[in-house]
């Protein structure tokens, strides 16, 4: 791992990677935890370079508050950043960010909407400075994907707002928060709280807790909601409550009740130390994700999952295949790529997901039905060179999501636990050794009279393309960290679709995403 202060170090270790990798953005304030760490333990597991930052920022500290005994401890955040994967901090000082003495810089100033409420209305400034410094980041590093906690919900949807407006080519990811086995959120400033505070700060995620109860009941009123965390709140007059707020999670405007989520959020002090907290209030179906190498079973498993779960299996391929005919039938040239990325900008794709599974998806092009033509071989035969072209996987993730939005959906892939659903509430990764997978490609070719290939061959071909999908640079095969590896070497293909169902099940009854 190295350690660069200087904006030209950085910049120069990163050129070497950036044509053809990702790179990650983890930005912290130091003083590292648990909490940044499985940011960074994601950021390792999903981007194939990861960069934390590490900078006490100013600007975000107004003169009353505790930049100066802000705790710093870049030794044991070092150690931390080499035993978890990272492969540079970047801990400039203010100077190198040229903040030194000047007032006279330019700021970022978010939207008014969304720094007045919350965290805004007590911290003048304060995310300003937050989007002024992670603009300043993000010019430097000029990352793929950025990482940012869920704790700091106002901050996280700041910083949204600011990647879209300012049109920079980052994905930002979100991460839950972490919390200690009493629940309290983890944070640097925890360390200030005693013993007896560190007790009662937990009301604050005990009340949370008592809402999302209350919200899986079926209670979506405002009033209603902040009446049970406010009672209990008062339990322990030593929290001095500063906001108790639920707002729509992107706008962050209040809200009276909850249509498709909500963010409740808390600030308070225990003795000199300020906490926020917060929850987000959504029901939404789960969203499956299934990734792993060739010729373990995904496509059939998947779509028995989906069938048995009453989920809507989501045909990535059908969309691949819908470019790649757009593409055919404009005439232009199959390598064409900023022609095609024109094209399918303009384009109109409607994917009608299969109500059975006997159906198929039904795909619609600009009006058109292509639901036949596009499994016709001719199309088949070029997906994979449309397949691998960034802007047609960008444009058509994008899409993916926007169909997972709302969840209930199951899809398969190489990456879509680590990249297009890196939040999907359950995460597989199916795999079988390549010995297995080569006995089971033999058992077809010879069903359709195709044999004469040996068993050793097929291991060699099928470890060459496990290679080769893992090492590609668009969209490699890789294992998210919380996915669950499913080994299907002694499995029948109903064994394997009940234990994810099983899975899915338990994740279910714990409310996938309960404090
Ligand atoms: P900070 O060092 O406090 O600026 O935090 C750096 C990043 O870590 C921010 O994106 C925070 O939201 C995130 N973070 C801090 N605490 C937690 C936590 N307990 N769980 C998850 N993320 C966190």
């Amino acid at each position: 791992m190295q350690i660069f202060t200087t904006i030209p170090g950085l910049r120069t270790f990163l050129a070497d990677y950036r044509h053809d990798r990702s790179i990650a953005l983890v930005p912290t304030m130091g003083a590292l935890h648990k909490g940044h760490a499985s940011l960074i333990r994601r950021a390792v597991a999903e981007a194939e370079i990861t960069v934390v930052s590490i900078f006490v920022n100013p600007l975000q500290f107004a003169p009353t508050e505790d930049f100066s005994r802000y705790p710093r401890s870049l030794d044991s955040d070092r150690q931390l950043c080499a035993y978890l994967g990272v492969a540079a901090i970047f801990a400039p000082s203010a100077e190198t960010l040229g903040i030194g003495d000047s007032e006279e810089i330019t700021a970022v100033i978010p939207p008014i909407s969304l720094t007045s409420g919350l965290c805004g209305a007590f911290r003048p400034g304060h995310f300003q400075g937050v989007a002024t410094i992670v603009t300043r980041l993000f010019n430097i590093i000029a990352p793929t994907i950025a990482y940012f906690g869920e704790k700091d919900a106002q901050q996280l949807a700041i910083i949204r707002q600011l990647v879209r407006d300012l049109n920079l080519a980052i994905e930002i990811r979100a991460c839950a928060t972490v919390r200690e086995t009493s629940g309290l959120a983890v944070s640097s400033r925890n360390q200030y709280l005693s013993t007896a505070e560190r007790e009662k700060a937990t009301i604050i995620v005990k009340s949370l807790q008592l809402a999302l109860e209350s919200f899986h009941l079926g209670e979506r009123q405002r009033e209603k909601l902040l009446a049970i965390v406010q009672k209990n709140l008062d339990r322990v007059p030593e929290f001095r409550c500063q906001y108790l707020d639920l707002v729509h999670p992107q706008s962050l405007q209040p809200i009276e009740q909850i249509e498709t989520g909500g963010l409740l959020a808390i600030a308070g002090s225990i003795g000199q130390t300020r906490l926020i907290d917060n929850i987000i209030l959504r029901q939404r179906r789960a969203v499956i994700a299934i990734d792993g190498p060739a010729g373990a079973g995904k496509s059939t498993v998947t779509r028995l999952v989906a069938e048995k779960l009453g989920l809507t299996y989501l045909d990535t391929g059908a969309m691949y295949r819908a470019v790649t005919w757009l593409v055919v039938n404009s005439g232009l040239d199959l390598s064409a790529e900023a022609a095609i990325a024109e094209l399918l900008s303009l384009a109109k794709i409607a994917i009608i997901p299969a109500d059975s599974p006997e159906n198929v998806t039904i795909v619609k092009i600009n009006g058109q039905d292509v639901t036949l033509e596009i499994r016709s071989p001719a199309i088949t035969a070029q997906v994979s060179r449309i397949a691998a072209q960034k802007a047609v996987r960008q444009q058509l993730v994008t899409l993916q999501r926007q169909m997972g939005m709302s969840g209930g959906i199951v899809v398969e892939g190489r990456d879509i636990g680590t990249n297009v659903f890196p939040e999907a509430e359950l995460k597989i990764f199916l795999t079988a050794t390549p010995e297995e997978r080569a006995r089971r490609r033999l058992k077809d070719l010879e069903a359709q009279g195709n044999g004469g290939i040996s068993l050793a061959e097929l291991t060699q071909e099928i470890e060459k393309r496990d290679y080769l999908d893992s090492n590609r640079s668009l969209a490699p095969l890789r294992k998210a960290a919380d996915a669950i590896k499913v080994n299907t070497d002694h499995l029948s293909i109903t064994e394997v679709t009940e234990k994810i169902i099983a899975l899915y099940r338990q994740g279910e009854e714990n409310q996938w995403r309960s404090l």
